[in-house]
C-alpha cells in the first residue's frame, strides 16, 4: 500500500514525505504521535488571539539559498530580526555580546580598550565562541571573557543543561558568541523572516499531497513491529523505507539504557496590558529558575488589550512526562548515543533523520537542509 513510511510528522518528517510524494509519486505514510503537525515548530492562535509557538519560541533564518528557495514553494514571508537581551544586574542589555553591549555595561574608557583589544585580536564581524575567548593571552581580553562568562553564560548553561559550560561542546555556546561589532540581532544570516501564516501552515503545506497520507495521535508502535530483522505494518511485512525522526532508545526498547535529553517545561501567561517588555525575548541568566521570557505580541504583532509571555524552565527530562527537546551533548551521551546509532546501521531500511533521531542540535533550516540531502542520498 505504500513505498514509504515516515515516523514524525516535524520539518524532517514532513520535507522527506514531500519530495518521495512529489519527485517520485511515491506513496507515503507519515505517522505521527501528536494530534498536530510540525513536531516542535507548532504554533496556534491561543485565547488571546496571538499566534504562539507552543513548544518554544521559533526564529527561522538560514544563509542556506537552497533552503530558503525550498521553503519559499510552501510559504510567503514577513522579514524579521529577531533580537534579544539578557538581564545583567537589573538592565537589559544586547546579546549576542557585542560593542553596543559593552558600552551599557562598563565606563566608556573600559569600553574603549576592550573594543581595541578585540580587534586587535579578531577580524571586525567575527564571532568568537567564549570558550574561545577564555583562552586568550591578552589581559584585557581575560578580563572581558571572564565578565561574559560569570554574567551570560554559566549560570544560564547550568540552568537550561544542569552542567557548566566546559562540560558540553562548545558548539552550543558557540551558538551566542561574542560579536565583535555593532550588530544588535541575535543571528547574522542572510535570510531571516517568519512564515506568514505560521509554521503550521507552512507545514501543512509541505505535506498537501495526494500521494501522502497523515496519520495523527498514532504511535509508530501502535502499528509497526520490528522482529527478527523484518520490518512490519500491521502483520504486512513492509520492505519500502522507514525514515524514523523519533528517538532512537525508544525505537529499540531502550536496550542500551535511556538516552539522556533536556526537557523545558513552557509556562505561558496572560498579562491583562498591551505589552510586556521590549524585545521579543529577554534571557535571565542569574535570576530566577526560568531562562528567558518571550512576548509573542513582539514577534507576531496583534491588536490586542493583552498580551501572552511564554516563560521557559529546563527540567530532567523524564520518559512519558515531559517532552525531550533538546538532546544534552555531552562525551557520555554521545558514545550512549553511538550504541544505538550502530544498532540502527543493521536495518538498511530504516533511516534515522532529525533533531531526536541523530541526536543533533538542529535548527529548522540544518533540519530542511538534512533532509533534502537525505532525500538526495536514497534516491540515488
Ligand atoms: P521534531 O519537530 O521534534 O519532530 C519530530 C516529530 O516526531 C514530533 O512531532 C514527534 O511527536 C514525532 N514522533 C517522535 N516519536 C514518534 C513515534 N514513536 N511515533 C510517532 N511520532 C513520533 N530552530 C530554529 O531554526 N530557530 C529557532 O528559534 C528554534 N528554536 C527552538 C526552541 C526550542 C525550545 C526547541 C526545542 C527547538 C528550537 N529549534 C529552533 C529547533 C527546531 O525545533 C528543530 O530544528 C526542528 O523541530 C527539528 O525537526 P524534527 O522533525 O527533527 O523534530
Ligand atoms: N547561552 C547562555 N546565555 C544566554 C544565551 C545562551 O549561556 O543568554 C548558552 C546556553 O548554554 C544555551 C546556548 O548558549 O543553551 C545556546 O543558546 P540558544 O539561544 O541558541 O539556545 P536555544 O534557543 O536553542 O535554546
Amino acid at each position: 500500500m505504500f513505498d514509504v513510511v515516515i515516523i514524525g510528522a516535524g520539518f524532517a518528517g514532513a520535507v522527506l514525505a514531500e519530495r518521495f510524494a512529489s519527485k517520485e509519486n511515491k506513496k507515503v505514510l507519515v505517522v505521527e504521535r501528536r494530534n498536530h503537525i510540525a513536531g516542535n515548530c507548532y504554533d496556534e492562535v491561543d485565547e488571546n488571539g496571538i499566534l504562539i509557538h507552543k513548544y518554544g519560541p521559533h526564529l527561522f533564518h538560514t544563509d542556506d539559498e537552497n533552503v530558503w528557495k525550498y521553503l519559499s514553494k510552501f510559504t510567503d514571508w514577513i522579514v524579521y530580526h529577531h533580537r534579544v537581551k539578557a538581564m545583567i544586574d537589573g538592565q537589559p542589555v544586547p546579546i549576542p555580546f557585542n560593542f553596543n553591549t559593552m558600552r551599557e555595561v562598563f565606563p566608556q574608557s573600559l569600553a574603549d580598550r576592550l573594543e581595541t583589544a578585540l580587534l586587535k585580536n579578531f577580524e571586525y564581524g567575527q564571532k568568537v565562541p567564549i570558550l574561545e575567548l577564555k583562552k586568550s593571552s591578552d589581559p584585557d581580553l581575560q578580563f572581558l571573557a571572564d565578565y561574559v562568562y560569570e554574567k551570560i553564560f554559566l549560570h544560564y548553561t547550568e540552568k537550561q543543561w544542569g552542567q557548566t559550560p566546559d562540560k558540553i561542546a562548545g558548539a552550543v555556546t558557540a551558538r551566542v558568541p561574542v560579536f565583535v561589532g555593532r550588530d544588535d540581532r541575535y543571528f547574522n544570516d542572510r535570510f531571516q523572516a517568519l512564515p506568514t501564516r505560521g509554521y503550521t501552515a507552512l507545514v501543512k503545506n509541505i505535506l498537501d499531497n495526494k500521494n501522502i497520507k497523515l496519520l495523527l495521535n498514532t504511535d509508530f508502535k501502535e502499528i509497526m513491529r520490528i522482529e527478527d530483522g523484518k520490518i512490519f505494518l500491521l502483520d504486512t511485512k513492509f520492505d519500502g523505507k522507514l525514515i524514523y525522526t523519533g528517538q532512537l532508545d525508544e525505537l529499540f526498547d531502550m536496550k542500551f539504557g535511556a538516552l539522556p535529553y533536556r526537557s523545558v517545561e513552557m509556562k505561558f501567561e496572560t498579562i491583562k496590558e498591551e505589552h510586556f517588555q521590549e524585545p521579543a525575548t529577554i534571557n535571565y541568566p542569574n535570576n530566577y529558575d526560568f531562562t528567558r521570557v518571550t512576548e509573542f505580541k513582539n514577534i507576531h504583532p496583534v491588536k490586542s488589550d493583552r498580551t501572552t509571555i511564554l516563560k521557559e524552565f529546563p527540567q530532567t527530562y523524564i520518559p512519558g512526562e515531559n517532552v525531550p527537546y533538546y538532546p544534552i551533548f555531552t562525551d557520555e551521551a554521545k558514545a550512549a548515543y553511538e550504541k544505538y546509532a550502530a544498532e540502527v546501521s543493521k536495518y538498511p531500511q530504516i533511516i534515522p533523520v532529525g533533531r531526536l533521531a541523530e541526536y543533533r542540535y538542529y535548527d529548522m533550516d540544518d533540519m530542511v537542509k538534512r533532509a533534502l540531502e537525505v532525500y538526495e542520498e536514497i534516491s540515488k
